[in-house]
């Protein structure tokens, strides 16, 4: 009896991985969807957000900071993010840098102007980092880590019973396939996601998404010279996103013309 909960437990592990893996904020048309992420992940952001505003100096140079104004202007009005509190910060920082948190705080590296140093080229940026907010990005990964976490511990029950034989070993080893396969490529699938996400946003804001492409080819040669940021670490290899974003360009681009029709 005591080894049949065990394997239904497992069994129930194994579905809640994989009802908890990736779940795309992108239909093939280019609808965006906003996930919900809990108040939880919103407040922990607004939070986090006022601690690195008190960490960090901030920069109210107008050269920065009007056209963060009027990018964010432009974006605020087609990303829906309800209940946001919308902030953007420019930080005195020489790292090409941009993060945005649940709860619609945004921070801007002055880093970052040199190598986006037009509106289109920011708002493909700030697209980009406000989409890992919109598709609750950072909450598909709790998720994980929480089911990692159980997993582990249901593995460790598993393995202390000494009448352990096959089938359960065999469910311990999928188990850990199933996390490996899922898990690592999570953070790519999601930077693939933000790419196309944050061209649908730049598009109906009416900035030309074939911009992306641009940024992506400077922050390229900016790799290929200076060492990673650290915000772009976890980001795919330049070339295949720069590929991605070519493939996905004519859908992005029907969102930039209903746009630019609709004015
Ligand atoms: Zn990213």
């Amino acid at each position: 009896m005591r080894k049949l909960i065990t394997i239904l437990s497992l069994f129930i592990f194994a579905a809640s991985i994989t009802s908890c893996t990736f779940q795309p904020a992108l239909d093939e048309h280019g609808n965006v969807s906003i996930k919900p992420q809990g108040q939880v992940m919103r407040s922990h952001g607004i939070s986090e957000f006022k601690k690195i505003k008190q960490r960090l100096q901030i920069s109210h140079d107008p050269k920065y900071t009007r056209p963060i104004a009027r990018v964010a202007k432009r974006l605020k009005k087609v990303i829906n993010m309800p209940e946001a509190e919308w902030e953007f910060v420019v930080f005195k920082d020489a790292s090409p840098n941009a993060f945005a948190l649940p709860g619609g705080k945004v921070g801007i590296n002055t880093g970052l102007f040199a190598i986006a140093d037009t509106d289109a080229l920011l708002a493909a940026v700030l697209g980009h980092e406000i989409s890992h907010a919109t598709a609750a990005h950072a909450y598909q990964r709790m998720l994980h880590a929480t089911a990692t976490l159980l997993g582990g511990a249901l593995l460790y029950h598993a393995l202390e019973q000494n009448d352990i034989d096959q089938p359960e070993q065999k469910l311990a080893a999928y188990m850990l396939v199933t996390y490996l396969l899922e898990t690592l490529p999570l953070s790519r699938k999601q930077e693939y996601e933000s790419d196309r996400i944050g061209t649908i946003y730049m598009a109906q804001a009416g900035y030309d998404p074939r911009q992306s492409i641009e940024l992506w080819r400077r922050l390229s040669h900016h790799h290929d010279t200076t060492q990673k940021p650290e915000f772009l670490r976890t980001h795919p290899e330049d070339k295949k996103r720069i590929h991605s974003l070519r493939a996905f360009m004519p859908i992005a681009m029907k969102h930039y013309r209903a746009g630019k029709n609709a004015e």
